[in-house]
């Protein structure tokens, strides 16, 4: 230990006491790799603050020492945005012990929480006062609201009630410089210039580290219906997300697809699935509409009358609608399974991808047999959230790929093949996992130079020296191009 980390770990300890500030190997194992498995980094330490107070203090102390601050809430995130490098300089900043629900209101809709809320206590509690936090994903045990907020987290209600950036409606954050920026209070409207919580708003801990957000609520759902269609080709699947959005209106809360290949993956990997419809189908989709109270047409007719239509419209083979919230949670548990079914088969290479919404069923139709041709042996399959444009395209090695070699030898290659298709279709190549260290070389190679610039500015204005979440994201220096 040289004698400058020593003197900052000293001040470190007594700025937070022994609950706060741990050094021990085991303690930190379990934070230093993310939950992919694919980083493993280092860290001088695993600072736990209580407050914002101590944040901001504690970034101070960073601050004068020159030691890098890499924040973590859950550890959840898909681009291993919340993991150190293996240098071993930069503390982990964990946001869980601020786990306060500071206030719900349920006249405005509105709940104040710190960071280090979960996101399923979030939601037990905002059930419990008659309302709900409208975004879900499948790490809701473990993400939490900074991390959520860092990431700009997404999930399968975006359709109805957009992403977390449109539910954050008031953000508190420490600054690089330890200055806390404070902004809990919400204004419907408020033209005082920019809206600097964006800033904080998917930029990964880079800019800043966001100790509390107030957070938008909705009703309850008073009833919901879920309903399983089978499609014979992603176009149609296409016709039949606008005929319910048609049809449906603000009660169409989720419309997720998967192709036959996926249910099947499923089917072969978790014991208690069951086909939901008799006969396969080259594409399925998932279907929930829902109602915030209980109307005179009941919402069930109305899903019976909205499928009907699409049976006489010819826009779906076949269908059927959950006859009790098991069947309609077994339904959901499928989507929910084909991430880790998939997996399950073999190595594979994963992207989160969006392009224009409409576009997306050509893009597939166009993406999966060129990776294919161009990569053989591979499959390509694209499944998720269609009326976001957002699907998580994977493509699966050959059978009896061994991983790391597939990866070095092949992965790579695809990737960039992908993002490249991608960026031909004006589209991202992160929609909702972030770019974190996963995909910070991509960006460099595929973003829009002028873009890029705009967020070195932003990241040299705000935090010169970079020190918040170094090597993540975007970096000062443009890194060397790579063949
Ligand atoms: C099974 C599973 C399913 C998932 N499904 C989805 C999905 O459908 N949609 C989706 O969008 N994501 C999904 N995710 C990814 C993940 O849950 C989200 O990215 C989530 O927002 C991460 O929250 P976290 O608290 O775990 O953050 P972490 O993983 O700890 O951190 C993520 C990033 O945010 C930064 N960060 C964390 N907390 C703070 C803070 N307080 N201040 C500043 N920066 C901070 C970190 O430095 C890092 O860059 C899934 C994850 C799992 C495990």
């Amino acid at each position: 230990m040289t004698a400058p980390f020593s003197a900052f770990l000293d001040e470190a300890a007594a700025l937070l006491g022994p609950r706060g500030l741990t050094r021990d190997a085991d303690l930190l194992a379990p934070w230093l790799t993310d939950w992919r498995g694919r980083f493993t980094g280092a860290a001088l330490a695993l600072a736990s603050p209580a407050s914002t107070a101590e944040v901001a203090a504690l970034v101070r102390l960073c601050r004068a020492h020159g030691v890098g601050i890499v924040p973590q809430g859950g550890n959840s995130g898909m681009s291993g945005g919340a993991t150190p490098d293996g240098s071993g300089t930069a503390i982990l900043l964990s946001l869980r012990r601020m786990n306060a629900i500071r206030a719900i209101d349920p006249a405005a809709r509105q709940a104040t929480c710190e960071a280090g809320v979960v996101l399923q206590v979030l939601h037990e509690a905002a059930e419990a006062q008659g309302l709900r936090f409208p975004l879900t994903l499948g790490g809701k045990g473990s993400a939490t609201v900074g991390g959520l907020v860092s990431t700009n987290a997404g999930g399968t209600q975006v359709l109805r009630h957009g992403s977390m950036r449109a539910l954050v409606m008031g953000l508190e954050a420490v600054l690089p410089d330890g200055t806390v920026y404070s902004a809990l209070t919400p204004l419907k409207k408020d033209n005082r210039g920019f809206d600097l919580k964006q800033l904080f708003i998917g930029s990964e801990g880079t800019l800043g580290i966001v100790t509390a957000a107030t957070l938008r609520l909705v009703p309850q759902v008073a009833e919901r219906v879920v309903i399983w269609a089978g499609v014979p080709s992603i176009t149609a699947a296409r016709a039949l997300l606008l005929h319910c959005e048609a049809a449906a209106g603000d009660a169409l809360e989720g419309f997720e697809v998967l192709p036959q290949s996926c249910l099947e993956a499923v089917l072969g990997h978790v014991p208690t699935a069951r086909a939901p419809l008799a006969d396969p189908h080259a594409w399925h989709a998932l279907i929930e509409v829902v109602a915030d109270a209980v109307g005179a047409a009941s919402l069930r007719e109305r899903a019976e009358a909205m499928i009907a239509a699409a049976f006489e419209a010819g826009l779906v083979a076949d269908a059927t609608l959950a006859a009790s919230e098991a069947q309609a949670e077994a339904m959901w548990l499928i989507r929910e399974s084909v991430a880790p079914a998939e997996r399950a088969k073999g190595p594979a290479m994963q992207h989160d991808i969006s392009v224009p919404v409409e576009r997306m069923p050509a893009f597939l139709d166009m993406a999966v047999p060129t990776i294919e041709a161009e990569f053989p042996g591979t499959h390509a399959v694209g499944f998720g959230h269609l009326g976001d444009g957002n699907i998580h395209f994977h493509v699966i090695a050959p059978p009896g790929a061994v991983r790391a070699e597939w990866e070095a030898r092949e992965g790579k290659a695809i990737s960039r093949r992908v993002h490249d298709l991608v960026s031909e279709w004006h589209g991202s190549i992160s929609a909702e996992h972030g770019i974190g260290q996963l995909k910070r070389d991509e960006l460099e190679r595929l973003g829009d130079p002028a873009a890029l610039a705009l967020m070195r500015a932003v990241k040299a204005a705000l935090d010169p020296g970079e020190l918040l979440n170094p090597g993540k994201l975007v970096a000062l220096a443009p890194s060397p191009a790579k063949p």
